[in-house]
């Protein structure tokens, strides 16, 4: 709970306008895309890093939990006040301050939307490639606390790989700028790469500096569809395996299929296929010769149709329908458990039959799809919460399912984070010794543990409100 008289200190800073108490006005800042629900006990909307460095220095003296949130996308349970307290929501810091056509540099405030960003920069023939299948809702504050990833992952990389500086709000209330504007810089540690992925656990960010690259002369998506997902995954595989790197190649299994049929628009065959989605980019020659080679190889894995979209128009069809999949997917069972696990990708095949042995084993369903090119699967176990032998049977899948990632050398998750979702299985990847190191890190950062609390991984310390 905050205290009545950090409440009204709280006013002071941000304005009467700009704080939420109301129950019904926090209902929609007490969920985000998972299907946990925690209420906040205030929402504020600061105006700059001033206002967010005195929010901490008064929840420090108060003691009271602060979570940051952008766009509430998240996958985790980032976002959500899960020891209730204050949710700080970036919906103001919603500015573009610069796209630095000569230096190849983006300065964008956090609360800027992934897509919008992407639309600005293409317009002047710059790229922003990380494109998590969100990034109509989500904001480049997210993308930067989650480390997202996204379809053109396999390609381009991360976010990770196109941050440059940030300007963070400690725990503590200092505000601290992190590396560099230059294409290069190893200065002191990097504490920039620290900050990104942290799950909004050590630091409030204010302003991210983005490295941007010139876009590519164009693009060309392929359809391929198979009659089995191990046809499929083999054929992914070989792509790799002939030095081709596609922009993207996402994987829908048959389950995934069924739920969006009708928004895909196409005459698919019935009964059990597996999809790829594959994207090329780059100059017109290699594309056309890559589209070739892959033509080939889908045809030797027995694909039973290749399709190259004809246009824009259908290119951007068929993507549409996959970034709605997610949510598509409660039409099987009213609930789920996402898991984003990456295996290496010469193990997909593998990974993908076993899935479907786990599913079987529990009947249950579980359909998998996603970033199958950089070996990233979205495995969703799907169940009735009120069903309690059905809940039962989910998390006896999800643990079989995890330990089969960790068997496989993979890591439990590529792009969602840990949060509260996955924070029980983090021993399973990080062992006791990195745990402890990453404990004494939070705590130098945020002494108190007010910033975020309860997140990723149980902090060893003192005062702190994470337990
Ligand atoms: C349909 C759907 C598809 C998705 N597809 C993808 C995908 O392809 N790839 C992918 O990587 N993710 C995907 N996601 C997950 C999600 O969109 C990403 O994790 C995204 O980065 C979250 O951004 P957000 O603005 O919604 O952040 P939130 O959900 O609001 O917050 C996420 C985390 O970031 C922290 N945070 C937010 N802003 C700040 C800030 N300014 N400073 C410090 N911490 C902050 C929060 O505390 C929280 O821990 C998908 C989600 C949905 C619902």
């Amino acid at each position: 709970m905050i205290p009545k008289s950090a409440l009204s200190k709280l006013t002071h800073i941000v304005g009467e306008k700009n704080i939420l108490i109301k129950t019904e006005d926090l209902l929609p800042y007490s969920h985000d895309g998972t299907q946990h629900q925690f209420m906040p006990d205030v929402v504020a909307f600061p105006k700059d890093a001033g206002e967010i460095s005195r929010i901490l220095q008064l929840a420090n003296r108060e003691r009271f939990p602060v979570v940051p949130r952008g766009a509430g996308s998240g996958m985790s349970g980032g976002a959500l006040a899960v020891r209730g307290g204050l949710v700080v929501a970036m919906d103001r810091f919603n500015r573009i301050l610069l796209i630095d056509e000569d230096n190849l540099i983006a300065k964008v405030e956090p609360g800027v939307i992934t897509g919008h960003l992407q639309e600005e920069v293409e317009k002047r023939g710059l790229f922003y490639p990380p494109d998590p299948a969100s990034l109509d809702v989500s904001t480049i504050g997210g993308n930067v606390a989650e480390c997202a990833g996204g379809l053109r992952a396999v390609k381009y990389g991360v976010t990770r790989d196109y941050v440059l500086a940030l300007k963070v709000v400690l725990p503590t209330g200092e505000i601290l700028t992190t590396g560099v504007q230059t294409a290069k810089g190893v200065v002191g540690y990097d504490l920039t790469r620290l900050m990104v992925g942290s799950e909004g656990t050590l630091a409030i960010i204010t302003e991210i500096t983005l490295r941007l690259i010139p876009k590519p002369a164009m693009k060309k998506t392929m359809l391929v569809v198979f009659p089995n997902i191990l046809s499929a995954a083999r054929c992914v595989s070989m792509i790799i395996k002939q030095k081709i790197v596609p922009t993207a190649i996402e994987f829908m299994d048959s389950l995934s299929v069924e739920c969006v049929r009708d928004q895909l628009n196409l005459d698919l065959p019935k009964g059990d296929v597996t999809l790829l989605l594959i994207e090329l980019d780059g100059d017109q020659v290699l594309i056309d010769r890559d589209v070739r080679k892959i033509e080939a190889l889908c045809q030797k894995m027995g694909t039973v149709e290749f399709r190259l979209a004809k246009n824009k128009g259908e290119a951007e069809d068929l993507w549409k329908a996959r970034r709605n999949l997610s949510p598509s997917l409660p039409q099987l069972r009213p609930h789920k458990i996402s898991q984003d696990a990456v295996v290496p990708r010469s193990c997909l095949a593998d990974f993908v039959t076993r899935l479907s042995d786990i599913g079987r084993k529990h009947d249950l369903h579980i359909p998998s799809f996603g970033h199958a090119g950089d070996g990233n699967i979205h495995v969703n176990i799907m169940f009735n919460r009120d069903d309690k032998y059905e809940v039962a049977k989910a998390d006896k899948a999800l643990k079989e399912i995890l330990k089969l990632v960790i068997d496989l050398k993979g890591t439990i998750s590529g792009e969602h984070g840990v949060g509260i979702s996955k924070k029980p299985y983090i021993g399973m990847e990080i062992p006791q010794i990195g745990l402890e190191l990453m404990s004494r890190i939070k705590s130098a950062f945020d002494p108190n543990g007010i910033l975020n609390p309860g997140k990723i991984f149980d902090v060893n310390q003192r005062n702190s409100l994470l337990q």
